[in-house]
């Protein structure tokens, strides 16, 4: 067992390795991109299919597997042409060599510039009981969700986030997502979490925050109506009773990346390993 064992491992070179390690790589970065997608819940749907196709193959059903061989093969074609948006911007993301970095990276100084914009409008809107939700996002992408709403594509502002939550105009109602410092979309509905262990002073406004944290790694942004308080959701905790210096720490703690700092952060880094900067 052991000899073959070794075996097996002497067979096994450094491009292997690289090519196993490419092939996890894209696969994750796939998983990251159609998680929470239509494409998602088509993907579970084809194992299911491919799954009992093999059961029957196995079980020598031929009727049945002539007719779920055949059905793959109209599946197969019928995909591109029903995920022919997904396809056609996952090709303009390739095009743009955007497909495995994200376009929203900040650099420091647009992050806290962001940061404080939020903060502002934070709490101003806390102060007056304004209702708000935020959405950031992060690795997961959240195209599908933006759809459900209006879109902005505006630079992040105290003043454009006041405006939009200004109760009775039309974008009130729903969340704002933001993607690196620019508002994606206004009135965007969120999933509401099934968590039966909340607070019965939860009402839907932090249950989508909640919900839209369970299915995705966005950070979610809660102002109260009802009390002004300030809370943030993330893989479905709620943190609640928070300040804005809090929001500004939790939010450049998980939106911050310390290798996408800027052009000049891998220079930084060099400096910092040689000795530190020249003065
Ligand atoms: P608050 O403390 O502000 O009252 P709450 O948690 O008690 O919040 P509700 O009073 O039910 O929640 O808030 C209703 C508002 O929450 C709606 O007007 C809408 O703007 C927002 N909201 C409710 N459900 C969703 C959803 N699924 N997606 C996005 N926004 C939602
Ligand atoms: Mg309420």
């Amino acid at each position: 067992m052991m000899v073959q064992l070794q075996g097996l491992l002497s067979t096994i070179s450094v491009l292997d390795i690289i090519d196993i390690v490419v092939v996890a790589y894209f696969l994750y970065r796939l998983y990251l991109m159609l998680k929470n997608t239509r494409a998602a819940t088509l993907g579970k749907g084809l194992l299911v299919l491919v799954g009992f196709m093999l059961i029957c193959r196995w079980l020598n059903l031929h009727v049945i597997s002539w007719l779920l061989e055949k059905s793959m093969t109209v599946i197969m074609v019928a995909l591109p042409v029903v995920f022919q948006p997904e396809l056609r911007r996952a090709l303009e993301q390739i095009g743009r060599g955007k497909l495995f970095h994200k376009s929203s990276e900040l650099d420091e100084q647009e992050l806290e510039e962001m940061l404080d914009s939020v903060a502002h409008a934070t709490k101003i809107m806390s102060k007056n009981k304004v209702g708000a939700l935020m959405v950031f996002e992060r690795a997961t992408g959240l195209v599908e969700r933006t759809a459900t709403g209006v879109p902005v594509d505006g630079l992040v502002g105290s003043g454009l986030i006041q405006n939009i939550f200004v109760k009775d105009t039309p974008l009130h109602d729903g969340a704002i997502i933001i993607r690196g410092n620019r508002i994606v979309a206004a009135c965007c509905l969120l999933p509401l979490t099934e968590n039966r262990n909340l607070s019965q002073e939860l009402g839907t406004r932090h249950r989508a925050a909640i919900g839209m944290s369970e299915q995705s790694d966005a950070m979610v942004l809660v102002v109260s109506e009802e009390t002004g308080t300030i809370s943030i959701a993330r893989n479905g905790e709620l943190m609640r009773y928070l300040t804005v210096d809090d929001v500004k720490d939790i939010l450049r703690t998980a939106i911050f990346k310390p290798h996408t700092t800027g052009k000049n952060s891998i220079v930084d880094k060099l400096k910092n390993l040689l000795g530190g900067e020249k003065k």
